[in-house]
């Protein structure tokens, strides 16, 4: 089974707010990241291919490779869709609708501490132009897998309203805050019509994994160069799929004891 890396960036840039930090790439290295993506052999698909592959679609290119980036922030526009347009590559874009601006306004407001984020006519103007797929991240970047049945209509349908709303077009691609889903959250995704859910994971992807918990790859400040090419050449992390582990059941039992108690912990931050 071939491994399919799925990259997970957030920020690109070189002095982000410092609770996201942690998971910002500089501009620099970044572009070192996609030159070793072409020298790798990679072929870079738009996100829908993996997902029409797993829905028993078009078979992907023998080395397949999906950028993905999460959370929406201004950089994507000014740093990131300029390197990508340059060099003809396909990515998708998922977007906390609570943390957008406005024309005009202040956001609707989210979990996510202060930092420059996209505007709706930014991400209109991504859509617009091509190449760039916009995708939904909830409205508030809350952790799904702790609230109620009813609190995820304002997470996974409104947001899906929102994107559709402002882009003129259906929206089909979801990726959980944090990475965090459940059976009951990638339940409600498929009936609110989102057709994929990116999960994180920290695995490789293939053509044989859950659609509604495709994994992928965090890229960090801290990843280090020969790691990323480990991950260019389908080294260094598991394919997925395979079972969820007993840590990682445990991990939510314990945020949802916690969310319970009106005292949630927190994931990753931008995660
Ligand atoms: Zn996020």
């Amino acid at each position: 089974m071939s491994a399919v890396p799925v990259f997970l960036y957030h920020s690109v840039a070189d002095d982000p707010p410092s609770w996201i930090a942690p998971f910002t790439v500089s501009p620099r290295a970044f572009a070192e990241q996609l030159d070793r993506i072409a020298d790798s052999g990679l072929t870079v698909v738009p996100l829908h291919r993996l997902v029409a592959a797993l829905h028993g679609g078009p078979r992907l290119p023998p080395r397949a490779a999906v950028l993905t980036f999460d959370d929406g922030f201004e950089d994507f526009f000014w740093t990131v869709a300029p390197q990508l347009a340059d060099r003809g590559l396909p990515a998708a874009l998922f977007v906390t609708t609570g943390a957008v601006h406005p024309p005009g306004g202040a956001p609707e407001g989210s979990l996510l501490p202060p930092a420059p984020m996209l505007s709706w006519r930014q991400i209109a103007d991504l859509d617009v132009l091509g190449g760039v797929e916009i995708g939904g991240h909830s409205r508030t970047h809350a952790q799904l897998d702790t609230l109620s049945w009813s609190a995820l209509d304002a997470e996974i349908g409104y947001c899906k309203r929102q994107l559709e709303e402002v882009l003129g077009h259906e929206v089909e691609s979801f990726a959980y805050p944090h990475g965090y889903s459940s059976a009951v959250v990638r339940r409600r995704l498929r009936e609110y019509g989102w057709t994929s859910g990116c999960a994180v994971r920290e695995a490789f992807s293939s053509g044989a994994d859950d659609l509604l918990r495709i994994a992928r790859l965090t890229v960090r400040a801290d990843t280090a160069p020969e790691v990323f090419h480990r991950w260019t050449l389908g080294q260094g992390a598991r394919v997925a799929p395979y079972p969820e582990s007993v840590r990682t059941r445990a991990w939510r039992g314990y945020r949802r004891l916690r969310a319970g108690l009106g005292r949630p912990v927190g994931g990753p931050a931008g995660a």
